[in-house]
Formats: structure tokens, sequence, C-alpha cells
């Protein structure tokens, strides 16, 4: 089959190679010209590509399934298995690796998969013939396929005028910057709260700490988009006025033990969003068209979940289409039924937690006539610590977020009974501002 990819990010390059693997003669169309040597790759059409990103097993897990030398070549160019257990096993808990570092191993294998090329270029549209996807066109010439993938990310657009795919969720209310550093030689890390990450759940904000190769880690800060108090974190002063005031992250920060790679790194507002292959009246946008990744599946990196999903997305793909009968049409509506089932409850689960999460930022109390988003059914475990029986599964990806609700009475009897998570020590949200607006020179609000 000929199969055109919009898009060359992790979706489109472990999609397209493995499909080439398969024998299909695939092209993947990005508008970045990838990288170039060691030079720096500014990849400024993913915004999320210089930002925090934590590797979880799962990732490591689908290259060893689909494109075992990316998973060598990443380990070969310095990410650490964070239990240093050998790459091929999966009985790990995820990798030490910067986005980049990530997505250039996976880039290098997938362009050397035989019949599978990676081109550069804007594609414009969707060739549409006989009511179904019948190539691309890029910078004004189409190209013929069978098959067309939109792997063009949350902020893709080129599909959307071909019809509105039924939608839920949307910028969850959270903003976020964050700043790369690299501990000194010799320098032990700091505190962790997880083999993942470190994590403070502060009054208003939130603070993480995601390592990567090498000793570079990531810090990251987020609040309300509504907070405008803490926007000017954006500025380097006022950040390192934040990062010597925060417990935990003055710690990993003390420019005795490590420092700055780059400047601040302002984000956007994070999104919770999913959107299916068909409309909201359960058609298909088009026969012969569809989507993967971001897609699909859109979540804040509070989980580190993103692109655990793009790649399941892409794995569910490929089987369908090894049992392919050239069904078009049925191969949509039964990738829709997959990911109605397996990654919207996923997205669900973001869009309470964090909404949720932006609520209790702002003053609110636990709402004890809605369902408890999954962080406080955790949190309660600190109480009631039988609820970690039923948490291994979501925690690990390995059972769906249903898995946890069996949790949520003990949960919710710990609520009622009034007790609330504390704080992670530290200045409060007003605190913070006051903080932050004396590193500006400016007047707190
Ligand atoms: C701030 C932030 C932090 C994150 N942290 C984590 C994390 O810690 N762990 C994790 O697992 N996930 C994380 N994610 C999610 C992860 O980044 C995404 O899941 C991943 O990028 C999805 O890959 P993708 O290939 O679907 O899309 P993208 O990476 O967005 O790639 C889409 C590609 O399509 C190209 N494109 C779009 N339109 C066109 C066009 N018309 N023509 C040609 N090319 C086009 C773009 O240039 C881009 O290269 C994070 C996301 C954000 C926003």
């Amino acid at each position: 089959m000929r199969i055109a990819i919009i898009g060359a990010g992790p979706a489109g390059l472990f999609l397209g190679s493995a499909l080439a693997r398969r024998g299909h003669a695939v092209v993947a169309v990005d508008r970045d010209p990838g990288p170039v040597g060691g030079e720096p790759w500014a990849r400024r059409g993913v915004m999320q590509f210089h930002h925090a990103h934590a590797f979880r097993q799962t990732v490591s897990d689908a290259l060893t399934r689909e494109i075992p030398e990316a998973l060598e070549g990443w380990v070969d160019a310095g990410a650490e298995p964070v239990d240093a257990a050998t790459v091929a096993t999966s009985a790990g808990v995820g990798m030490r690796s910067t986005r980049e570092l990530f997505e250039r191993a996976l880039h290098r294998a997938a362009c050397a998969t035989p019949g599978f090329e990676v081109g550069r270029g804007h594609v414009d549209s969707v060739v549409v013939h006989d009511g179904r996807a019948a190539g691309v066109v890029v910078d004004g010439t189409a190209y013929d396929a069978d098959l067309v993938v939109d792997a063009s990310g949350r902020a893709g657009r080129v599909t959307r005028g071909l019809g509105r795919r039924a939608e839920v969720g949307g910028p969850c209310g959270m903003a976020y910057v964050d700043r790369v550093y690299r501990l000194r030689p010799g320098a032990e890390p700091g505190p962790m709260t997880n083999p993942i990450a470190w994590q403070g759940d502060f009054d208003g904000y939130l603070g993480l700490v995601f390592r990567h190769e090498q000793g570079k880690f990531s810090v990251v800060i987020a609040r309300g988009v509504v907070d405008s108090a803490l926007r000017d974190l954006r500025q380097n002063s006022a950040f390192d006025a934040a990062m010597s005031a925060i417990p935990g992250l003055d710690v990993w920060t003390d420019l005795e033990r490590a420092e700055p790679v780059t400047d601040v790194l302002p984000g956007g507002p994070l999104l919770d969003v999913y959107r299916g292959q068909v409309d909201e009246d359960g058609d298909l946008v088009l026969p012969g068209l569809v989507f993967i990744g971001d897609s699909v599946a859109t979540t804040t990196p509070v989980f580190g979940r993103g692109i655990t999903t793009t790649l399941w997305q892409c794995e569910a793909l490929l089987s369908l289409l090894d049992h392919d009968d050239g069904d078009l049409a049925g191969l949509g509506l039964a990738l829709d039924a997959w990911c109605t089932d397996l990654m919207r409850p996923w997205v669900e689960d973001h869009i309470l937690m964090d909404g949720d999460r932006v609520a209790r930022w702002s003053g609110c109390d636990v709402d004890l006539e809605a369902p408890l988003p999954s962080d406080l059914i955790l949190e309660a475990a600190k109480v009631r610590p039988e609820i970690m029986e039923s948490a291994g599964g979501y925690l690990t990806m390995a059972a769906l977020p249903a898995s946890l609700r069996v949790a949520e009475p003990i949960a919710r009897e710990v609520y009622a009974g009034g007790w609330r998570p504390a704080y992670s020590p530290g200045p409060s949200r007003t605190e913070l501002a006051e903080i932050v607006a004396g590193a500006v020179g400016r007047t707190p609000a």
C-alpha cells in the first residue's frame, strides 16, 4: 500500500518506519528540515520540543517491539534507563532523556528504514477522489496515496477543513514555564518523589523536576492561566528568585551544584483534548484518512503520558493494517472504536484532574458531589494505604483509569471525614507572586 503521513514527529516517524518494515511504501512529510549533524535542532513547529519531557518505560517497550535500533541509538547517544537494567528488558521504569535526544535517535533509525522516505515540505491539503482520501498536496504538488495519516500534532490544521471531528476537552487552565539545568561535575542529584520526577504540590501552583541524560534536568512551574501575578516567572531573574525560595527546587538549582543551560522557556496554554476519527454523527471525516498521535489525544505533561499514547495509537493502527482487507472505511471506524475505548479515558482522566487542580489553586475545596479526580484518590492513600493496591496499573498505564476508581469510595470517605492533602512546604502562590514581583522590580498586585 502507498501511505502518506502528514508530519514526522514521534507519531509519523514511528508509524512510517514500522509500516515500511511491513512492506508498505511510505512517505512522511514535515515542514521541519530535521536534525542537521550535531547542530542545535530548533524544531519551531513543535512548541514543546525543548520543554521538559519524561519518558515512561512504555516508550522504550514500544521501540523494542517495532524499531529496536532507535532504542539502541537513543541509549548510545546518552539516554539513561532509570533502573540501569539492560535496555532490552521491559522491567525498567523509564528513560532519562531530553525530547531532542529521543527524537534524534528515532529520526535516525526511522530514516534508515528501506521503503520509508521522510521529506521536507508543507502539506497544504489532502487530495479527495471519489469521496475518499487519495493523496496529499505538498507545496502545490499532488502525490498519490492509498491511505493518508494525519500525524500533524496537537496544533495541526491541514485536515480541519474536511469536517469537524467529535471532540472533548480544550485548554485546561494551566500555563507553565520551565528551564533546563545541568549538574556540575561530581554533584549529586537533588531529591526525587518517584523514580522519574520530583513533584511539589504547593498552595496555588505545582513544581516538577524531570531528569534527563548526563546530569541535565528540567524544572517546571505550572500555575493557573488566570494567575497573571506569576506570569513574570518567564524572566530569568524571577525564576532564579523562585528557585531560591522553593524548598526542593532550591536544592536542585543551587548554583554551586547546577548551572542553567537555557533561559527560562515560556510554554503555551496546556491542553487536554480528545478528537476521534469521526464527526458528531459517527461518520468518518473522510474514508482513507486516519488520525494518529497528538492529533487524537493531547494531555498535559504532569503525568508524562503523551508519547506513550502516541506510540500505542501507532501500534493499534499497525495491528489493524496487518489484518486489513482493503476496507478503508472499516479501518477508520475500527481505529475510532479502539481510540474511544483505550485513548479517550486517559484524556478524560486529565480533563477531570487538571481542571480540578486549577479550581483548587483558586481556593475551591474538594467537590464531594463530583467524581474524585485521580490525583486526589492517590493522595488519600497517605491516610488509607490500601488505596495503593488499586493504583499500580493506573500509575504504569498498564490498566485504564477506571482501575483506580475501585478505590474511589475509600478516598471519598477520607475527604468526607474532613481530611485534606497538606501542601508541600514552601511559599504560597501569593508569597511567590511577591518574590517574583520583587525580582523584576514590580509592585505586587
Ligand atoms: C509542554 C509539553 C510537555 C510534554 N511532556 C511530555 C512528557 O513529559 N512525556 C510524554 O510522554 N509526553 C509529553 N508531551 C506530549 C508529547 O510532546 C506529544 O505527545 C508528542 O509530541 C506527540 O507527537 P506527534 O508526532 O503526534 O506530534 P508532534 O510532535 O507535534 O509532531 C507533529 C509534526 O507534524 C508537523 N506538521 C504539522 N502540520 C504540518 C503540515 N501541514 N505539513 C507538514 N508538517 C506538518 C509538525 O511540524 C511536527 O513536526 C508533552 C507535551 C507538551 C505540550
